[in-house]
């Protein structure tokens, strides 16, 4: 026997309906490209986004097709996300801290009929536009006023223009939830990346997930200023959970620096931010240099790679800004577990809480998760056995877009590519990222603990430890440390900081020091890119 409820297809454009009648005086405040402040409500985004809607379709744009962005988290971007995706077109959000070639496969791959960027991505746009035959209408996203005076892009339109000619008259289709939404690709470090395709039913159920209290804990009460890129995996949901709860956003546009960060945070009295751990290692040092606090922020969520433990202290023992340390992939819109502690966790002494605390956290409702050893055989939630990490649930990719790559899934269940143990409270920690993971004499060594002790060294700004090959233990671990400007650090000083802390064997064999590390497009530490530059090295133990 069925219940007798109403069928009623999970939209994104109901989100945007509900923030406009629940919400309509909520504000959103995005620092623009061009530089000043700009303020307004979900009433208004409601409207443009209607208008986005109707010129897209006044460009082409038909059902289920691909419209690219290359933008900053702003309001313009905003629109786009609800009026492309609301009209059942499909956003597709490029990174543009690719390489020129890599984007123009990728709007190739996604056929992308129009592309919309920021001002700021001109000269990456014409470096593109030649190439890219597929792609029939440039959309820059300023007003008539900002426009390039000169551009090698034929027939180059104006956004601000293209709304004021369009109606703000639009009835949001009603259509099957599993209609694709949006597509973000992951940078994959080797092959082509690869299209994670996002539905609407997907995406509503992650952000009813994503805002519960033990997940990323959003309310109307929050005033919300994600750091983490809409182009990246959405910026974790959060410009979806925002018109849910009715919370207020803002926008940082392209000025990520400490600086600017903090002002913006005081400015508009932001209670909650989410980023990736080295963009919190600017505001931090901007903090610290100059003596500031915060004034209204109480919550950072960190996650895209592993939080420093010393990190989490500085927020939460100097700042009052309590850490939420989360993970998550692109291929799973992208939350799977959140670091909220348990009641009897919260009465632990410190250092037992920091170390549950460094944990990336229990699985939000809708997600399942286990670990496995080479067989795929289920290993037990002990917190010490480490195996591969699978997942499976409504917002976790069934296939690649275009089946590229086969199935990616066994037996029902996607393996991450992560590393990990879980707790008998649930609580997962990575150890590593498989390609990642040092094999001494056939025994694992997780990386993450080894950066994670080295980033507590006060004259430590960045660690990356890879595995250096060794002729009788095959790898062993090279430290590769950035100092902090100013600071003097040797080796052995580096190397007598881990005495204690980890088991002897697992301890550097060395340690190199760099001005830099590199970064990929996300912020995470590109470890090919060092395993390449130290594929010669000789460990003074070899
Ligand atoms: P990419 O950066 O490769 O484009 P994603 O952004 O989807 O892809 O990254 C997902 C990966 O990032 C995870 O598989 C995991 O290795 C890593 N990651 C995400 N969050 C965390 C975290 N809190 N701690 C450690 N690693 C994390």
């Amino acid at each position: 026997m069925n219940g007798l409820m109403q069928e009623q297809p999970l939209l994104i454009s109901s989100l945007l309906t509900h923030a406009e009648r629940h919400h309509g005086d909520q504000q959103i405040v995005s620092r623009r490209v061009e530089g000043d402040l700009h303020r307004y409500s979900f009433r208004e985004l409601a409207e443009r986004a209607r208008r986005v809607a109707n010129a897209m379709a006044a460009l082409g744009v038909g059902f289920g097709e691909r419209v690219g962005t290359l933008a900053w988290n702003g309001y313009r971007h905003m629109e786009l996300y609800y009026g492309v995706s609301g009209s059942g077109a499909v956003l597709h959000t490029l990174n543009p801290r690719l390489h020129p070639d890599q984007l123009l496969w990728i709007a190739e791959h996604a056929e992308d009929k129009v592309l919309c960027f920021d001002l700021s991505f001109l000269p990456l746009v014409e470096a593109v536009a030649p190439r890219a035959r597929g792609i029939k209408a440039f959309v820059a996203l300023t007003d008539r006023a900002h426009m390039p005076a000169a551009s090698s892009i034929p027939g180059l339109l104006c956004y601000e223009e293209l709304l004021e000619a369009a109606s703000p008259d639009f009835d949001w289709p009603v259509f099957d939830e599993h209609h694709a939404s949006s597509l973000c690709y992951t940078s994959g470090t080797t092959g082509h990346p690869k299209g994670a395709l996002y539905s609407h039913r997907s995406t509503v159920l992650h952000t009813f997930a994503a805002a519960l209290p033990d997940s990323l804990n959003c309310s109307a009460r929050d005033t919300i200023l994600p750091v983490v890129p809409m182009f990246h995996v959405n910026a974790w949901g959060l410009p979806y959970i925002a018109c849910m709860v009715g919370a207020k956003l803002v926008f940082p546009g392209p000025f990520l620096e400490g600086r600017s960060l903090h002002e913006l945070f005081e400015s508009e009295g932001v209670t909650v931010s989410a980023g990736v751990p080295t963009v919190w290692q600017g505001l931090l040092a901007h903090v610290e240099a100059n003596n500031l606090a915060f004034g209204t922020m109480r919550r950072t969520i960190i996650g895209g790679s592993a939080c420093p433990p010393a990190m989490m202290r500085a927020f939460q023992e100097r700042y009052d800004v309590q850490v939420l340390h989360a993970w998550g992939m692109t291929e799973i819109s992208p939350l799977g577990t959140a670091c909220t502690l348990k009641p009897r966790q919260l009465a632990l002494p410190a250092e037992e809480r920091y170390a549950v605390q460094a944990k990336q956290g229990r699985a939000v409702f809708g997600v399942d998760m286990k670990i496995v050893d080479e067989d795929g055989k289920a290993l037990p939630w002990d917190g010490k056995t480490s195996g591969d990490l699978l997942v499976r649930g409504p917002w976790v990719i069934a296939s690649y877009f275009k089946g590229e790559g086969g199935d990616p899934l066994a037996d029902g269940w996607f393996p991450t590519g992560d590393v990990s143990t879980i707790d008998a409270d649930g609580f997962m920690q990575i150890t590593d990222r498989a390609k990642d993971v040092i094999k001494s004499g056939g025994e694992w060594i997780g990386s993450i603990d080894l950066e994670n002790i080295a980033m507590a060294h006060p004259a430590v700004a960045m660690a990356a430890c890879i595995a250096a090959h060794h002729p009788k233990w095959d790898e062993r671990p090279l430290l590769v440390v950035v100092r902090k400007p100013g600071a003097t650090l040797t080796r052995e000083e580096m190397l007598a900081f881990f005495d204690g802390k980890i088991a002897r064997w697992w301890t550097p064999d060395d340690v190199v020091f760099v001005d830099a590390i590199p970064l990929g497009a996300t912020g995470k530490m590109q470890k090919n890119k060092l395993r390449d530059q130290f594929t010669d090295y000789r460990l003074p133990t070899a």
